[in-house]
């Protein structure tokens, strides 16, 4: 489904599934799962540098060390964040026979066409 690690095709390669589906900021959803995953993950690290290292936390460390844990949390869960929307998405909104776009001859096609 990954054109490349921060861009999703048009289609799912497979059964033709339109995946930006029809709104243009349908990926404000995949910014909130990123967000909650990334408070979480912050959360829990603190906590345990926090538990290990009482009574002298490494403050430097922690307010440094959280920004590089999450910056690299964030480029490699990005195209998680996309997919596990997509899915969650998928779940409540279940897919219309339109969006497969089976009957549509072009379907998969645009993918190529952007390219060129
Ligand atoms: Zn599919």
């Amino acid at each position: 489904m990954l054109a490349s690690w921060f861009h999703l095709r048009d289609r799912c390669p497979r059964c033709k599934l339109h995946l930006h589906r029809e709104e243009g900021d349908y990926f404000l959803g995949a910014y909130t799962v990123m967000l909650l995953a990334m408070e979480t993950m912050f959360a829990l690290g603190f906590l345990i540098v926090l538990l290990v290292t009482w009574p002298n936390p490494p403050w430097a460390a922690i307010q440094w060390g959280g920004a590089v844990v999450l910056l690299i949390g964030v480029l490699v869960s990005y195209p998680f964040a996309k997919t596990l929307w997509l899915a969650i998405d998928l779940m409540f909104r279940p897919v219309a026979r339109q969006e497969l776009g089976w009957d549509d001859q072009n379907a998969g096609k645009d993918d190529e066409v952007r390219r060129q």
